[in-house]
Order: structure tokens, then C-alpha cells, then sequence
């Protein structure tokens, strides 16, 4: 909330080392994540009054898995466009959450980095138009060590992951607020640490 408050105050990027809890639904916990933190931000955005009905709020999900929670937050809300490039072989399956995604982008198991990027760069692509303001789940399951994520990124995959996302929010010239994601290997948290590290120096 911190980050998205400063984020439309100022323009620019706010990193959140924690949250993107992107399966988590409005009445229910699920899949690691115990509350959805981008629905209750939206609310609270609402509420006190900085952004608007109808404001275009855009999220982009590079977390390995399907962004369900997210979907299902906001199925009735076209204001909110979703942009998701997930392991389409794993966890979660549902196709009426699948279907709410305004952008998707459907892997396999096994994906490597260059095609990861470059299905990244085609999704990325396909985002019109203007936004008050992104989400953007940075998930580091996308790591070929990950236990759960079933793709073959390497670190350096994940800092070029940010670096694309975070231009094109440049070129749109959408502030952003990056979250965690999931991540569920020792090597996580180097890797964010790097991608931060890269973006900064680029
Ligand atoms: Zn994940």
C-alpha cells in the first residue's frame, strides 16, 4: 500500500520484497498465500480516494503460476486488465480463472530463459493503452532449481525478466509496484537481489 501510494504520487518504481499473493481469493486462503494483497491495496486505494472507479490498473504476473486469486478478485472488474505468463502443466488448472486473463501467455514444463523472454517480450507487446498504475508478481519460482515452478531460468533470465517489464512500464509511463511472487529455492533470494542490482544500473 506504502509502495502504491508513492507510486502514484511520484511516478516510478516501488519494490516490495514480500507480497504478489496472487492465489489467495476475497473469502479464502489458498496456495501459500494467506490474503490477497493487491485486492485489499486496490480497496484501500479506493477508499481514500487515490485512484478512481473505472481507473485502468494493470497487473503483470511473471510468477510461474497462474495468477487465480487475482482473477478471480477482480472477474467483474474490466477496468483491472491482467496480463499472466504462467507453467500452464501445474497448479492451478482453473479454467474460468485461466479465461478472466486479458493477456496470457500458456508455457510448458520445461520452458528455458530464451523462450520464456521471448514469449515475455509478445505478451508485453500486447499492452494498450493508458493505467493509472501496475502490479507486477515477480515470482522467482521461474528458477530451473525451483521445486515447484517446472521452468529453467537462470538468475540472470530473471534480471532481463525485470529489466523488459520494467521498460515497457517505462515506455507507457506507468508508476509500478514489483512484488515478490513465490519463490521456494535457496537461490531466490539472490536473485531478486541481482535483478534489483541490474534494473538500478540499467
Ligand atoms: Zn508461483
Amino acid at each position: 500500500m506504502f509502495g502504491a501510494k508513492k507510486a502514484l504520487d511520484n511516478g516510478g518504481v516501488y519494490w516490495n520484497l514480500s507480497g504478489g499473493y496472487h492465489h489467495a481469493m476475497p473469502q479464502n486462503m489458498e496456495g501459500f498465500c494467506i490474503y490477497n494483497d493487491i485486492g485489499i491495496c486496490y480497496q484501500q486505494l479506493l477508499e481514500q480516494g487515490h485512484i478512481n472507479q473505472g481507473d485502468r490498473i494493470l497487473i503483470i504476473d511473471t510468477d510461474a503460476h497462474h495468477g487465480n486469486g487475482n482473477a478471480h478478485t477482480f472477474m467483474d472488474n474490466p477496468s483491472i486488465v491482467l496480463l499472466d505468463i504462467y507453467n500452464a502443466s501445474i497448479y492451478p488448472v482453473n479454467e474460468f480463472t485461466r479465461e478472466r486473463v486479458d493477456i496470457p501467455m500458456k508455457l510448458k514444463s520445461g520452458t528455458d530463459g530464451e523462450t520464456y523472454l521471448e514469449c515475455l517480450k509478445i505478451a508485453l507487446s500486447e499492452i494498450v493503452g493508458e493505467f493509472k498504475l501496475a502490479f507486477v508478481v515477480a515470482g522467482t519460482d521461474v528458477l530451473a532449481v525451483d521445486k515447484l515452478g517446472g521452468l529453467k531460468l537462470t538468475a540472470d533470465d530473471v534480471a532481463e525478466r525485470e529489466r523488459l517489464t520494467l521498460s515497457k512500464l517505462a515506455e507507457l509511463n506507468i508508476p509500478a509496484v514489483i512484488t515478490g511472487g513465490g519463490g521456494y529455492s535457496s537461490e531466490s533470494a539472490s536473485a531478486v537481489a541481482k535483478a534489483i542490482l541490474s534494473v538500478a544500473g540499467s
